[in-house]
Formats: C-alpha cells, structure tokens, sequence
C-alpha cells in the first residue's frame, strides 16, 4: 500500500527570507527580497511500524537547509546574465550595467543558473536527498519552495 507524508514549510517553520536578483525578468531585475517556505512529500510504502519515514529527521534536515538560506543574498553562480567577481571580502556583480557589492559573508553561492522557485526547489531537492538516509520503502521525494503565501514550485525526484 502506498502513502506519503507531507510537512508545510508554513506551518513547521521551515522558512527562509532572502534577497536576491533575476536579471531575466525587469522588475525582478532589481534587488528584492521575499519570504520562503519549502514543503516536502515523500511517497513510499509503511514499514512494520507504519512509518514511511520519521518526521523529526526529514524537518531536522530541511530546517538546516534552510537556515543556511536565511537571510542571505542568493547568488546563481551559473548565470550568464551577471558577471560575479569574488574577492576575498566582497563580491561584486554587475547585472544590467548595475554595480552591486555584498560582504561576502552575507552571500550564498548556489550552483544554479537563476534563483527561481523551480532552481531553488531543485537545489533543495538535490541538497535533502543527498543528506538523508531514506530506506527503500521511499519511492519518491517532492520539494515545494513557496516564493511568498500562495504560490511555488514543486519538482519531484
Ligand atoms: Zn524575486
């Protein structure tokens, strides 16, 4: 018998508020923040106890997830759009003809082309499964990342 189990960013607090830039798009062009949640569901089959998998090690992992999102300038190390300078204390992006410089410190660097919901959605998907432990009763795991209340994007492994 197949059942998932479901956890809403929302509602568990797996949250994140970032700034970010998507040189794509005009109005997004310009630095701006929103507020985060990232859901998960994993598909798969109870054991003898009944569980797919344990609630408390699936937040835990999210949480950390997210926290190292949390109130940091998003950065897509593979957009092409943007010409990202590192240097050892600051990094410098010229998207636009505009100039920004961020302590680095306050910057996290993300192996993705834009900071989408879809990419961020992908990169967390990437980042849970390669940090949990799930047992061969799981068949499949969806990541959700909710760019403010009431719209996402979810991709399913
Ligand atoms: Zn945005």
């Amino acid at each position: 018998m197949k059942s998932y189990i479901k956890i809403d960013g929302w509602k568990s607090n797996i949250r994140f508020s970032s700034a970010h830039i998507i040189p794509e798009y005009e109005k997004c062009g310009r630095l701006h923040g929103h507020s985060y949640a990232v859901h998960i569901k994993i598909v798969g089959e109870p054991d003898k106890k009944g569980i797919i998998v344990d609630f408390t090690q699936v937040k835990k992992i999210l949480k950390e997830i997210a926290d190292g999102l949390d109130h940091k300038v998003l950065i897509p190390e593979e957009n092409n759009l943007a010409n990202i300078e590192k240097h050892e204390n600051f990094v410098k992006i010229v998207v636009l003809n505009k100039e920004y410089i961020f302590p680095v410190e306050d910057c996290v660097f993300l192996p993705i082309v834009s900071t989408s919901a879809e990419n961020l959605a992908s990169y967390i998907l990437d980042l849970f499964l390669k940090r949990a432990k799930l047992s061969k009763n799981v068949e499949s795991v969806e990541v959700g990342v909710d760019e403010g209340y009431g719209q996402g994007a979810f991709i399913r492994n």
